[in-house]
Parts: C-alpha cells; structure tokens; sequence
C-alpha cells in the first residue's frame, strides 16, 4: 500500500508541501459486485500542512471505477471524485479526531486512506445510465433492448387473435 514518510519531508510548523503519490485501488464489492478502478494505478494528490500543533492532509482523487449496471448487469462506469481531510496531533489520545487512523509509525497510509475516501463518494446506485429500465422482473429480460410490460389477467381463448393484435400494434 502507498504511504508517505512524514519524517523525510521534515516539515517546520507553517510549510505546505504537496504530494504526489499513486495507489493501486483493490476492486470494491458493493451488493456481490465487482466494481474495478480503470486505470487500477490511480494518481493521489495531498497537500500536508503543518500546523504549529497538528498536521493537516488533505487528499483528491479522480477515479473511473467500471462494473455492471445494478438494475440491468449491463456495463457500467462511475467517475468518483474525492476529497478528505485528515489531522495529525502525535500527543491528542488515541481515536481522537485529531489522531489520523491513517497515520502509523509516521508514515501517512495514503493508500488506505484513498480507498476509503473513494468507497464514501460512490454513488448510491451504479447504473449504464441514469434512465436505465433494469431487468424485467417477470421473465428477466432486459426492458432497455425490449421494452414490454406483462398484463396479468386470464384472457378467454375466443380473445386470442385479437390479443396478439393488440401486442403487435
Ligand atoms: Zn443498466
Ligand atoms: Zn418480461
């Protein structure tokens, strides 16, 4: 996982430093599915400011994740843009807020960090497109190639033709 020294930048209390670091991004599971970051390499960008107690990351990322539609299993794509801050107090308690998780042996788990900042911006639903029919839940065909609806009703057989005919039209 992609990490930052903190010690080799040695940064005095007032100085930004900017970062660039990439991360490879582990496919994310939401509802059984597979959604992969497309390229898998994903750039990070993270601006560390010390403060005179703390130290402030902030991070961005831009990332296209792709897995199949979650109403019809067709392919999808997600652009996700993400942005976190995280603070660092090496003396504030443990699970402090001031206390970055992200943080270990002061080293910055920019990697980590990242999938976590991606899995919180990702949208609630990942669809082919925000209109997408979704799969009919009656026979299980896909209503965007074959829009059709399914009347339930017991139809006499002398109406027959005159169904077909009404499919038809
Ligand atoms: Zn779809
Ligand atoms: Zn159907």
């Amino acid at each position: 996982m992609s990490s930052i020294d903190l010690r080799r930048l040695g940064l005095r209390s007032g100085e930004v430093r900017q970062e660039q670091v990439e991360a490879e991004l582990d496919p994310f599971l939401l509802g059984g599915q597979r959604y992969e970051a497309h390229p898998e390499t994903v750039p990070l960008d993270v601006e560390i400011t010390q403060a005179s107690g703390a130290t402030v990351f902030d991070l961005r990322l831009h990332v296209r994740l792709a897995g199949p539609c979650m109403r019809c299993l067709g392919f999808s794509e997600v652009e996700v843009d993400a942005k976190a801050r995280e603070f660092y107090d090496p003396s504030a308690p443990a699970a402090d807020a001031l206390r970055s998780d992200y943080v270990v042996d002061d080293r910055l788990e920019v990697g980590s960090w990242a999938r976590d900042a991606v899995g919180l911006a990702l949208p609630e639903q990942i669809l082919c497109r925000p209109d997408c029919a979704g799969l009919c839940p009656v026979c299980g065909k896909d209503l965007n190639a074959e829009p059709h609806e399914h009347i339930e009703r017991d139809v006499d057989p002398r109406w027959a033709p005159l169904e077909e005919l009404r499919d038809r039209l």
